[in-house]
């Protein structure tokens, strides 16, 4: 069932106790809300928005920004039912195998669970998020390139909205119940400080606080307000909940997403192209991974990238004079042969890259969250290397040319939010480790330090490869799911 929080009597939950109290209903927290109330659980699904967008709940998510230009925090995220899938753009990618590895010339990488551990969740995440079938990636180089390899992305269609899809399935629940407007605004433990006792929520109309008692807690705020919420909770702990390594937090990470190009081609592009770097390549150069795009998306089919672009009459125009004619910025004859050459790349992990505690509060009174995001020489190193790898493939195997843009081609490493920007992929900042000094979470997305807290959703990515983190985040609350079954018996 579907109930308003504000048209609660302050008692409501004095003599109840959930299974599963699930904390943000975004595809993390409603994913988990299905799965276990399918296994027969009951859960308490709170939500700090509404059933619609509202300027009240949205307020709540401002906060300032740190030195490398974002988008403004209230823009970057949807803080309703559904959470940012209400806006999300549908592309999906699996995390690659090497993701998961730790690798020698990146400091802290690697995940304690490997591709394996997800893999078994990737049939239900293809139907929670509508994909297509997978496909061969078209390839310009027909496998002639030994550097890049082609892949692709699958696009959710229709687009996945989690509160609109399931909204239904929610109210009719009778294991589930989900409360919107009830924002999270504290989390008490026991004395002994290894357990949560009560998550405490308010309304945004009526003042009091109300305290939710459960076996399992489940913090699924998305990747910035996770830290947030535990370092905001700091009445008992004072570096805030799980926090005893300062590394709640830190190593935020994005997908530095950039135009980088133009190209020509010989023969036409009828399907966007994505390439990637070999685990060879990548250690080679000491670099991380990234997807190349490729492609003239004016002639994609409409909201969706992949599928075939639409077809366009056979080309009479000899590949010099295409090439001539987009030196001088002319309009192409034949759109199939130039496109844009875009990049989604990974980012390196760095401490000071980070969420914390600005001074400005909420209208409840906890300080917004500031992001500080940090990019390193890695992430500019990545970013040459597979432009102009890419450009040198292409000339080498004379299928066409890339013109690369100017500032990539200096030494600018503060670039403007019109030349580089983020994907609205928040991750890394409660991040997953075995090792309590490295990591917030352990294996099985458990805080370190408690028995019964757990974090959903990207902020527990160790490392974020190029994949957009939606098809991760379904394929580890899966996971989780699991888990809580077994611990709940
Ligand atoms: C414009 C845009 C485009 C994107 N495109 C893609 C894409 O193409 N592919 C992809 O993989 N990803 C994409 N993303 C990212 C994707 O939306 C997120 O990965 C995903 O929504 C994260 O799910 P989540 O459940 O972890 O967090 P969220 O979706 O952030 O959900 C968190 C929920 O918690 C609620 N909440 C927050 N604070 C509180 C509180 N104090 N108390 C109670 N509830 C609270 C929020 O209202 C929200 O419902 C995009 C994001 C944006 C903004």
């Amino acid at each position: 069932m579907i109930i308003d929080f504000e048209t609660l009597p302050a008692d409501a939950f004095a003599s109840k106790e959930f299974d599963v109290c699930i904390m943000g209903a975004g595809p993390a927290g409603i994913t988990l809300a299905r799965k276990l109330a399918g296994k027969g659980f009951s859960v308490g699904l709170f939500e700090g928005g509404g059933l619609e967008q509202s300027p009240e709940s949205q307020d709540l998510y401002k906060g300032p920004i740190g030195a490398q230009p974002y988008f403004p925090l209230d823009g970057a995220r949807l803080r309703f039912l559904g959470g940012s899938s209400n806006h999300w753009g549908g592309w999906t990618r699996p995390l690659d195998s090497y993701d998961f590895e730790v690798r020698g010339d990146h400091p802290d990488s690697g995940w304690p669970i490997g591709k394996a551990d997800l893999d078994p969740y990737a049939a239900e995440a293809d139907g929670i998020l509508d994909l297509p079938e997978h496909f061969t990636p078209p390839d310009m180089f027909e496998g002639a390139a030994d550097t890049l390899k082609p892949g692709y992305f699958r696009f959710s269609n229709p687009t996945t909205r989690f509160g609109q899809k399931y909204r239904a399935e929610l109210d009719a629940s009778d294991r589930i119940s989900t409360f919107v407007n009830a924002n999270l605004v504290d989390i008490r433990l026991e004395d002994s400080r290894r357990t949560v006792s009560e998550a405490v929520f308010r309304g945004l109309k009526r003042p009091g606080l109300v305290p939710v008692k459960a076996k399992f807690f489940a913090l699924c705020l998305g990747g910035i307000e996770n830290p947030r919420a535990l370092l905001n909770a700091s009445s008992q702990v004072s570096a805030g909940i799980g926090n005893e390594n300062d590394i709640v937090g830190r190593y935020f990470l994005e997908h530095p997403h950039l135009p980088v190009g133009n190209i020509v081609v010989r023969k036409p592009i009828t399907f966007m192209l994505v390439y990637s770097p070999t685990p060879e390549f990548m250690k080679e150069r000491g670099i991380l991974s990234f997807g190349l795009r490729l492609g003239n998306f004016e002639i994609a089919p409409e909201g969706v990238f992949t599928g075939p672009f639409k077809p366009q009459p056979e080309c009479s125009q000899p590949f010099e004079a295409l090439l001539a004619a987009a030196m001088k910025g002319e309009k192409p004859a034949c759109p199939a042969h130039v496109g844009g050459a875009f990049l989604a790349a990974e980012q390196g992990l760095n401490p000071d890259s980070r969420v914390r505690l600005a001074n400005q509060r909420d209208r409840f009174g906890l300080r917004q969250a500031e992001l500080d995001w940090n990019l390193s020489e890695i992430d500019f190193r990545t970013i040459r290397a597979a432009v102009t790898e890419a450009g040198r493939l292409m000339a080498a195997h004379d299928v066409g040319r890339m013109h690369v843009v100017d500032w990539l081609l200096t030494d600018n490493e503060k670039p403007t939010l019109d030349q580089l920007w983020g994907g609205s992929h928040h991750m890394g900042t409660t991040r997953m480790s075995d090792d309590p000094k490295k990591g917030v979470v352990d294996r099985n997305q458990r805080i370190h330090s408690l028995d019964n807290l757990y974090v959903g959703g990207s902020s527990v990515f160790a490392t974020c490869g190029h994949s957009n983190p939606t098809y991760s985040i379904v394929q580890l609350t899966l996971r989780l799911s699991d888990h809580l079954a077994t611990r709940l018996g």
